[in-house]
Order: structure tokens, then sequence, then C-alpha cells
């Protein structure tokens, strides 16, 4: 089986929406034909300042969600970053490799240190995609399942590992970027010109999944639209509706074409109180099952525990080969 890897920050305490359809949806998919890795990457979120104790909980209420929407620890193997110490290891052989000005254009460093400002911006946010490819590197993923914001950070992976291979010989498998078109990027409800954001939404422009439903349905109801009322799928012109269209089409398995047809002379008003009743179908069980996961840390900390074993055992062979032919001095 090829291997897939993803991961997802454990920052905000509840997914949205975006982080669902773009990745989450994916990570379910790709585990019944892939070899899957799941985690949740603490990591990286340290990247911006956290409340330790926070960040300790929310790594759980992350796995909880995994786990509740639909990632069996039987079909893959889900585990928290920070258990496998081979990321960071990794990471420093791999950042021996990034040129300074490469790293320099990554847009999402540069979009993430604007808003924290300069004298807030670590050295960590600058190389947090090079800890991302040692992510995937270590377990030697041909597939990588994310939202279209990350293509830059995969394009840099695929980079190093080439590079990484023709300079030292072959250690790393190129991976791909498995970004679905449609769901790919979900927008902000207030702003569609901008992704759906932990870090960079309003709170009227996201919706978390372990919101009160009410509240949910609410801010698809005050979603910002256009001025025109006819259900029309147009990107371009449309980016608000497109949007809901989107999420509507992809929760409801119903094609966007059929959508249009159904909403023909009606509306904004009424995609939106149907899209809100979608919603509160889909999200009012999730929240269900993510709150029963941690009812039972036992059980949830054993399936981590055991996840990061069988990755362990993977990230440990690729670290030492890559150690190997990079010159390092085995220990004795
Ligand atoms: P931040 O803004 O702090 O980076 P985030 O909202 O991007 O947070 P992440 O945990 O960084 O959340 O992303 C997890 C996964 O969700 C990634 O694969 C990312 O590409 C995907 N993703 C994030 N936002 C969206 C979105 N609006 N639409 C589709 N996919 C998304
Ligand atoms: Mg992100």
């Amino acid at each position: 089986r090829p291997r897939a890897l993803s991961g997802i920050q454990p920052t905000a305490g509840s997914f949205h929406l975006g982080n669902y359809l773009g990745a989450v949806r994916q990570y379910v998919a790709l585990q019944e034909t892939h070899d899957a890795f799941y985690m949740v990457v603490d990591l990286h979120a340290i990247t911006i300042p956290q409340d330790p104790q926070e960040l300790r909980a929310n790594t759980r209420v992350a796995v909880a969600q995994l786990l509740a929407a639909g990632l069996d620890p039987d079909r893959c193997t889900l585990f928290v970053q920070s258990h496998v110490p081979e990321h960071a290891q990794l990471a420093w052989v791999m950042n021996c490799l990034t040129g300074f000005g490469e790293a320099s254009r990554m847009t999402q460093f540069k979009d993430k240190s604007t808003k924290q400002g300069a004298d807030r911006t670590t050295v960590g946010l600058f190389t947090y995609p090079v800890l991302q490819v040692a992510d995937i590197l270590l377990y030697q993923a041909s597939q990588v399942p994310v939202g279209e914001d990350q293509r830059q950070h995969i394009e840099l992976t695929r980079d190093l590992a080439e590079r990484f291979n023709s300079r030292f010989g072959h250690a790393f498998t190129v991976p791909s970027a498995h970004i679905v078109k449609e769901t790919g990027k979900i927008y902000d409800l207030q702003d569609p010109s901008i992704k759906m954001s932990k870090s960079a939404s309003t709170p009227k422009g996201i919706i978390s999944l372990l919101d009160e439903p009410k509240v949910s349905a609410k801010k698809i109801k005050s979603a910002v639209t256009d001025l025109e009322t006819v259900v029309r799928f147009d990107e371009e012109s449309k980016p608000g509706v497109s949007n809901l269209l989107t999420i509507y089409a992809t929760l409801t398995g119903v094609s966007i074409a059929e959508l249009e047809r159904k909403y023909e002379g009606k509306g904004y008003g009424a995609l939106k109180t149907d899209l809100a009743d979608v919603m509160l179908d889909w999200v009012a069980p999730f929240r269900a099952r993510t709150q029963e996961y941690l009812d039972d840390p036992e059980t949830l900390d054993n399936i981590l525990a055991k996840g990061a074993e069988k990755a362990r055992t993977v990230a440990a062979e690729t670290l030492a080969l890559a150690y190997d032919k990079v010159g390092l001095l085995p220990a004795k």
C-alpha cells in the first residue's frame, strides 16, 4: 500500500468547516486505500504563542474530533507529533539543506508574520515549513491530503526531497499534494476573498464544528453574499454564494447544478435556511461523538500510545538512513 500522511493543528480547540471539507474528509477516505499516518501537530502549534494548559487540552480535543470524523485507529496510524522525536531531528537536517531565500518566499510565513508583527515573529514560525517537510519525508509518504493553502509547502517538500536524494543518494519518496479541487479552499463567511482560518478568521466568518449549532446557523444566515438574488455558482463574481453552494453540495452529495435548479426563483434566504439545517444534521452527531471520546481520556491516550509506537518504527528507520547518508557518525 502507498503511504499517506497529514497533520492538523490543535490550536483554537474546534476544527472549522474548511478543515473538515478540505482535509479531514480526505484523511477518512485515504485510510481505505493507503497506509495512512495522521497526526495532531502540536510542535507546529507552538510557532505562535499558546497557553500550555489549553494546548494540552486542545490536543486531546483534536484527536477526539479526528475519531469523530471517522478515522479508525485500526485502519490508520493516529498520533501526536511531539510523541515522535524524529520529527524535530530530521527537521534540523532539512533546515541545513534549505536556502534562506527559499524559506523567505513561503507566502504563509509572510502572511502570518505580518499579522504577528516583526517583534513577535519567531524563528520557529519561519522554519515551520521545513518541519513540515520532515513530517512528510519521515513516512515516505506519496500522498499528502491538504487544503489548497498548503500547495506551496508540498512543493518545497518535493524540492528538498529531490535535493537530498541527488546530493546524498536516495533516501526519500518524493510526495504529491492530494488536493480536492471543489473543497480545497473553503472561504471565510464574512470575507469570501480569504480562506476560512483558525488564526485569521473573525468569529462571524468561521464555522467552528464544536460550536452550538444555533450559533453556526446564525453565522450561515448572515454570510456575506452579493446584491444579485440569483442562486448561481460563479466563483469570480459570486464568491459568497458559490462558497455556500460548495458546502451544501459536499455535505449532502447533491450536485451544484441540482441545487441551482432547486433554488431557481427563490432568494438567498431559502438557501441559507436550508443550509443551516443541513449543517445542524451533520454537526449534532459529530459533536456528540467528539464528546464521547473526550469523556474517556484513557482510551484516547491508549490509541495515541499505540499510534506513536507504530509511527516511531517507521520514522526511526528513515531518520537513521538520512543521518547515515549525510555522514553523521553513528553512536556505538
Ligand atoms: P491556521 O490559520 O492557524 O494555519 P488553519 O485553519 O489553516 O489554521 P490548520 O490546522 O493549519 O488550520 O490546517 C489543517 C488542514 O486544513 C490543512 O490541510 C489545511 O490545508 C486545511 N485547511 C485549512 N483551512 C482550509 C480551508 N479554508 N479550506 C480548505 N482546507 C483548509
Ligand atoms: Mg494552516
